[in-house]
This record gives structure tokens, sequence and C-alpha cells, in this order.
């Protein structure tokens, strides 16, 4: 069957203006519509007409027909659309037709969201769990998820290398189902986004469909990450990383993957921020003639000086001891709380001296009665 002259179907001069072809597109498309002419050959004709309306309203498109003809000059496929992605020209077109639409039957002009626009790919979340130490000094380790990446063989298009979607021969590439109902306040139209193609007015048959996806264009993939854990990262914080999601659709980019850390708690250190705190238990002796001792730090063991006569609670500020800021300015400081411990027991030696002590300073302590376990613990001193 010869090919027939697009300007011949819309029944415009090939000088014709772009607004008369739309006007001729106009009358012709609410003629031959299927929803609303059920005549035989209706549908072939509206689909025609579309196809010519689609090339000569695109003046690249108009230019390159008039001089190659409708196979273009790749000759390739004829079907007007230049594959899938380049599909602004096509829903360029599917805008201009809900506003025909609209004013065919005078509805609201109810704008729909194009399901070939362009949209970007779902947010993922990730959990992961650091050490205590890991989440102070940071760390890099890989990561492994699942999510929906474009597929590598059909870069996303669905369709076989070589193939394209066609038309979808349900809605006849409009995406929605408009119906027509006789009311008796005139014409009621029904608008419902097509099933056949989802919306997108396009369908891949089934032959062509892309081998690996079965026409997704996305797959499943369980993709892994190496992902730098920055110094300083807290319980509940989390990590934006840009474009790491599912895959976008219609060339969209991806969503992003968002990593919240748990932080697994320490036995010897408390965390409030970049503010460690520890306790240290002092003996009495220590408080009261002063020391210097070792204390622990996420850095690695300190000496403190405790000073003469220091008292159980006190806090000492360690600089620069607590945790790396997040911004990469310097650490926090630690905290640490002393307790001097009062000694559960005593042996002979050290309560004599405590009574010396005691003595010494003036107090008269009885004491109480020894333990029997006090007397067993002498008896052992005494050998
Ligand atoms: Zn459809
Ligand atoms: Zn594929």
């Amino acid at each position: 069957m010869a090919e027939q002259d697009y300007y011949d179907i819309l029944g415009v001069s090939k000088d014709a203006s772009e607004k008369d072809i739309k006007r001729a597109y106009r009358r012709l498309a609410a003629k031959y519509h299927p929803d609303v002419n059920h005549e035989p050959g209706a549908e072939e004709k509206f689909k025609k007409i579309n196809e010519a309306y689609e090339t000569l309203s695109d003046s690249q498109k108009r230019a390159q027909y008039d001089q190659f003809g409708s196979a273009g000059p790749q000759g390739a496929g004829g079907q007007g659309f230049g594959g899938f992605g380049g599909g602004q020209a096509y829903s360029n077109f599917g805008g201009g037709f809900d506003d025909i639409f609209s004013q065919f039957f005078g509805g609201g002009g109810r704008t729909r969201r194009d399901p070939t626009a362009p949209r970007q790919g779902r947010d993922l979340q990730y959990a992961m769990t650091l050490d205590f130490m890991d989440a102070v000094f940071g760390k890099t380790t890989t990561i492994k998820y699942d999510r929906d990446a474009e597929c590598k063989t059909c870069h996303g298009t669905g369709a076989k290398p070589g193939k394209s979607p066609i038309t979808c021969p349900r809605c006849h590439g409009v995406g929605v189902i408009t119906s027509v109902r006789q009311t008796p306040l005139g014409n009621m139209q029904t608008q419902t986004t097509c099933p056949e193609c989802n919306g997108t007015g396009k369908i891949i048959k089934p032959e062509d469909r892309c081998d690996t996806c079965h026409g997704a264009g996305h797959v499943h993939e369980r993709h892994e990450l190496e992902v730098k854990v920055p110094a300083g990262v807290d319980d509940g914080q989390q990590m934006r990383l840009q474009h790491q999601g599912d895959a976008g659709e219609n060339g969209g980019p991806a969503g992003d993957l968002y990593i919240v850390f748990r932080v697994t708690p320490s036995r010897e250190f408390r965390r409030d921020g970049s503010t460690i705190y520890v306790d240290r238990d002092i003996s009495f002796a220590q408080a009261a003639l002063g020391d210097e001792v070792k204390v622990k730090t996420v850095h690695g063991d300190v000496n403190l000086k405790i000073p003469a006569g220091t008292q159980s609670e006190t806090n000492f500020r360690l600089r620069g001891k607590g945790v790396p800021h997040l911004n990469g300015n310097g650490n926090g400081d630690e905290h640490v709380t002393v307790h001097v411990k009062t000694p559960k027991s005593l042996n002979k030696r050290q309560r004599e001296a405590m009574l010396a002590f005691a003595a010494a300073s003036g107090e008269d302590v009885k004491g109480v009665k020894k333990t029997v376990l006090d007397k067993l613990r002498d008896a052992f001193e005494d050998k």
C-alpha cells in the first residue's frame, strides 16, 4: 500500500501554516476518534491523522518529511517517533491532544501527570550498624543492597536492540481512554488511564521485548557500593548518597540512597554528640594525696593529674579527647568523673593506719566490731 501523503490526510496544502494544520487536525480527530466514531475504518483513519499531525505539527519533522518523506533520513521504522526517549515530540503531542479534547467537550481542562515525562527513581534506605569506635573514627566499607537499575541491554527502553516501542493500539497513543456519555446536560466524558500502556501511549510488542528485563526497562539487582562513613557520625544520623537509589523513569535520574546509622553502645564510654563521658575510680589515698592516673579515651590512655584533696564526683575535662566533629574541625572533649572509693574492708595494717590517721586528725573513731571475714583475713595477713 502506497504511503499516503500527510498533507492529503489532513486535507491541507503543502504551504499550510501551523495554525491551519492544527485546525484541520482538530476537526478530523474529533470526527474519527474511535470513542466517537464507530464506523468501519474510522480507527485506521484516526491513526493516520495522528501520524500525519505528529509529523506536520513539528517544524523539524515537517522539514524532514518534506525532504525525505515519512521514513525520514535514517530510512528506519517509519514509526514517526525517533525511538523511545526521543519522546519529547510525543509528549508535546499528548499535551496538545488533552487541550484539544477539553475544547471539544467543554471539559475542565483537567491536567494529568504526563507518564512519559522523566521521573526520578525512588529513594532507598539502608540501615548500617556501626561499632562505637567505627562511628567515632569513620570507616570505609562495602554495602550490598537491592535496587532497580536501568537495564544495560536496552538502556531502559524495554525493547530489544534495534526495536522501538509502538503506539499503543488501545488508546492510539493518547494514554487515556475517553468514553463519552449522553446526558440531559450534554455530553459527559470520562477519562481513564489506558490499562494497556499505563498511560504512556506506547507499548512494546511481546516479541520485541528486551530479553534481559522482559520489557520493564529495569532489572532488580544486588548492588555493591563502597561507602565512606565520616568520622563522628552518631546514632540515628543519616547520610544521603545521591543517585544510588532506584533507576529513574523515562531518562530521569536515579533516586538517592539514605544510610541510617545505628551505633552500638560502648562498655567504656558514654557519648553525647562529640563529648565523651567516662568514670574513673580512685582510692581515698589518691584523692587525699593527689596522684597521676591513667584514664581511657577513644584516642588511647592518657595520664590525668589528680590534685591533692580531690573530692569524689569531681569532673575533669580532657580537651580534644572526645569524638571528631563531623565537619572535620577538631575533636570534642572527654569528661572524667572521679569516684573516691571507700575500702570495703581493711586488713590489720590498714586498720591501724586508719586509726592512727583518725587520731592524727583529732578524731575519736571507735570503729565497729570486726566481721568474721575480717578476722579470717587478719589471720592470713599475720602469718
Ligand atoms: Zn494505551
Ligand atoms: Zn532491558
